[in-house]
Parts: C-alpha cells; sequence; structure tokens
C-alpha cells in the first residue's frame, strides 16, 4: 500500500480530490507497460499541479488520476537497461499528472526514456525544489542564449518575478552576469528577487494593460512567464534583434500584439516548452542547473509540505499567492 493524491470525475459525483491508500496493484493497472518502479521522496506544486487538483482547467484526461507533473526519488526496480536499482532520477512533464499517474504519491511507474540521472551535486529535494517550474526557467535561459543574447547586451526582464519560473529565472540569468529586472504584482517582495539576483523591480501593472504596439526599446531579452497584454508590452518594448522566451500564461493565454516589433525590430519571440522537450536539452539543463543554480538562492525560494498541504496550495498557486517553490515530501 502506499499514499496519493487520488483525482476522480464522474457524471454522477462530479470531481473529487483526496488523499488515498492505494495498492501496489492500482499502480500497475493504471500505468501500462512502464518500465521503471520509482520510490518517489519528493514532489512538487506548480501552476499545472494547481490547475489539474482543482480541475479549474482540463489538464486531466483520463480517470482516476493521481497528479504530479515532477518528481524525485531512487529506482526500486527496473526493466529498461538504462535504470538500475538506486539510481536517484527526476521526473518532469511527458504527460505524467495528466494521462499517466504521476508523482503525488509514493509511489510511481514511470517510462525510463522519461527519466534524468540527477547530477551528483542535486539531491532529490533539490530536483524537486527546482521541478518543472526551475528547468523551465533553465530551458528559456538556453532558448535566449541559443538565439543571440549575451551577458553585457542590456537589461533582461522576467516576469512573474516571485512565481516559480520567475524566481529561479532570476537566480540564473544573475549568476550568468546578465542584468535582471523583475516584474511583480508583490512589491512586498522587491527585498526577496534583489537578493536573488535583480537589479531593479517593476510594477507589473505597468505591463498588464493593453499597450501601443511600439513602445521605447528597453529590454535586450524578456523571460515572459505570463502571456496576454504582458507578453505583447514585452515584445513592443524589446531592443532591435533582442529575444524573447515565453512560456506561461498567468494573466491568460490570449496574446493580443502587433507583428510591430518583428518585422520593424527584428524582435525574435521563441515558444518554450517544458513537456515533450527533448532529451538532449533536458540533460543539458540538468547539467546547467547543478552547475549553475546557487544552493543558497535555492534554499531561500524554496518552502516545503506534504500531501495534505499540496492539496491546499494548489488553489493558492492559481491565485498568484505561493512565492517560489513548494517542495512536497510525500512520505510526510
Ligand atoms: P507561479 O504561480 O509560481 O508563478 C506565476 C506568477 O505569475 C505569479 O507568482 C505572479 O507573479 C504572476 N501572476 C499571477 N497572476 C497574474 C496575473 N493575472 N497577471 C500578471 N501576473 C500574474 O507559476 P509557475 O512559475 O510555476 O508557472 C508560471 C507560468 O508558466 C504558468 O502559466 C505555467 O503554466 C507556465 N509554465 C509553462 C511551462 C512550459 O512548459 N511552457 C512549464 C512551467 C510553467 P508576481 O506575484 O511576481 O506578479
Amino acid at each position: 500500500m502506499f499514499k496519493a493524491i487520488y483525482l476522480e470525475k464522474s457524471d454522477s459525483a462530479g470531481f473529487s480530490a483526496g488523499i488515498r491508500e492505494l495498492d501496489d496493484s492500482d499502480l500497475v493497472a493504471n500505468t501500462g507497460d512502464a518500465d521503471v518502479d520509482l520510490d518517489v521522496e519528493y514532489s512538487t506544486i506548480n501552476f499545472k499541479d494547481g490547475l489539474a487538483i482543482t480541475s479549474s482547467s482540463p489538464v486531466v484526461r483520463k480517470w482516476p488520476m493521481v497528479p504530479g507533473i515532477d518528481g524525485a526519488g531512487v529506482v526500486a526496480a527496473s526493466r529498461d537497461p538504462d535504470f538500475a536499482p538506486g539510481d536517484r532520477v527526476v521526473l518532469n512533464g511527458w504527460g505524467v499528472g495528466e494521462t499517466h499517474w504521476g508523482c503525488l504519491a509514493e509511489k510511481a511507474r514511470l517510462q525510463g526514456r522519461w527519466l534524468v540521472k540527477l547530477p551528483a551535486s542535486i539531491d532529490t529535494r533539490s530536483a524537486a525544489a527546482i521541478g518543472t517550474a526551475g528547468y523551465t526557467a533553465m530551458l528559456c535561459v538556453m532558448m535566449l542564449e541559443r538565439h543571440g543574447l549575451k551577458a553585457g547586451d542590456g537589461e533582461v526582464l522576467v516576469t512573474g518575478a516571485a512565481g516559480g519560473v520567475g524566481s529561479v529565472a532570476i537566480a540564473l540569468l544573475a549568476a550568468n552576469g546578465y542584468k535582471v529586472v523583475a516584474s511583480t504584482g508583490r512589491s512586498a517582495e522587491a527585498d526577496y528577487l534583489k537578493a536573488l539576483g535583480a537589479t531593479d523591480v517593476i510594477d507589473r501593472n505597468t505591463l498588464s494593460n493593453p499597450g501601443k504596439p511600439l513602445q521605447k526599446e528597453r529590454w535586450a531579452g524578456v523571460v515572459d512567464t505570463v502571456g496576454s497584454h504582458t507578453l505583447a508590452n514585452a515584445c513592443a518594448q524589446v531592443r532591435y534583434r533582442g529575444v524573447v522566451a515565453a512560456c506561461g500564461l498567468a494573466q491568460g493565454m490570449d496574446f493580443p500584439a502587433s507583428v510591430a516589433p518583428f518585422i520593424l525590430r527584428g524582435v525574435k519571440l521563441i515558444g518554450v516548452d517544458s513537456v515533450m522537450c527533448p532529451m538532449e536539452d533536458r540533460l543539458v539543463a540538468w547539467q546547467r542547473l547543478g552547475a549553475e543554480l546557487d544552493a543558497g538562492k535555492l534554499a531561500s525560494i524554496t518552502t516545503e509540505t506534504d500531501l495534505a498541504g499540496a492539496l491546499e496550495a494548489a488553489p493558492k498557486i492559481l491565485a498568484g499567492a505561493i512565492r517560489g517553490r513548494l517542495v512536497v515530501d510525500v512520505r510526510r
């Protein structure tokens, strides 16, 4: 038997989310030909987990579901020759917690091809603290650099700065010598954002309303976790040939923009997806996280809870009320 968050939905009973004791046979019956058995140690609450646990968006596409798009733990058994009992691994995305039972549970059955072996410098708690949010922040930095951004080019804007992706993005950009400006709706977090490495903090209201198609050029690069008018205004403020990495929709999925920044200033808008991201980029991202993310800064953005706390946190992350990253010790 093992503990898990369990989501159910039916026409008669509607939606429910709670903690259940499940049998190993339930796990086997619901995870098809998955070839690695994982003793999960830590999971997390990401924005997408918040959507799944509150059923506020159709993230879950198979019922019943164990949510949890991130998991870090130790391989218990493997039918994949690339993994052996005792390996420390991290799982991010691949539809886990959406179409395949996830990691807000003491046990998971996953495909070996989804797993990343952790670098020696990252323990399982830190891997979960980084989680999809932190690994997506690293993918954003990689995309900005792949499309020409270099430290010294000028200011880099990070939106949704006090959230999970935003907090890690600030720490990573600062570690690489970039001058980072944080956009937040939480002015009380200015000291937190500066301690992570932001040189300046701006009010997100300056970006979140409809704006002109071309505005004063300011940003050499942007990491946008917010979408909607914020992304449109950020693009309108990017300097000639600057680059924007767009990964989120905290304000909205819409993009009420014009082509002006792209065709008149050569601005590059790069989409970042973590879920189906090829293994090649994942390996680079996790190696770089191990080398570049300061352990003290990671600790400063991380809080910890248990499975019951994860249930309570789900609506809070959707309300933008969780600072940084929330790790879930699934064994507590
Ligand atoms: P968080 O909730 O931790 O952070 C989101 C932040 O966005 C909030 O903390 C808040 O920051 C800001 N925000 C919230 N609501 C609004 C609003 N209405 N208008 C403007 N800003 C707002 O979530 P994550 O960091 O985990 O994820 C951020 C986004 O990135 C989400 O949309 C998520 O779905 C997406 N994402 C996408 C991935 C991908 O693969 N493309 C992977 C991971 C995440 P502040 O208080 O500082 O203003």
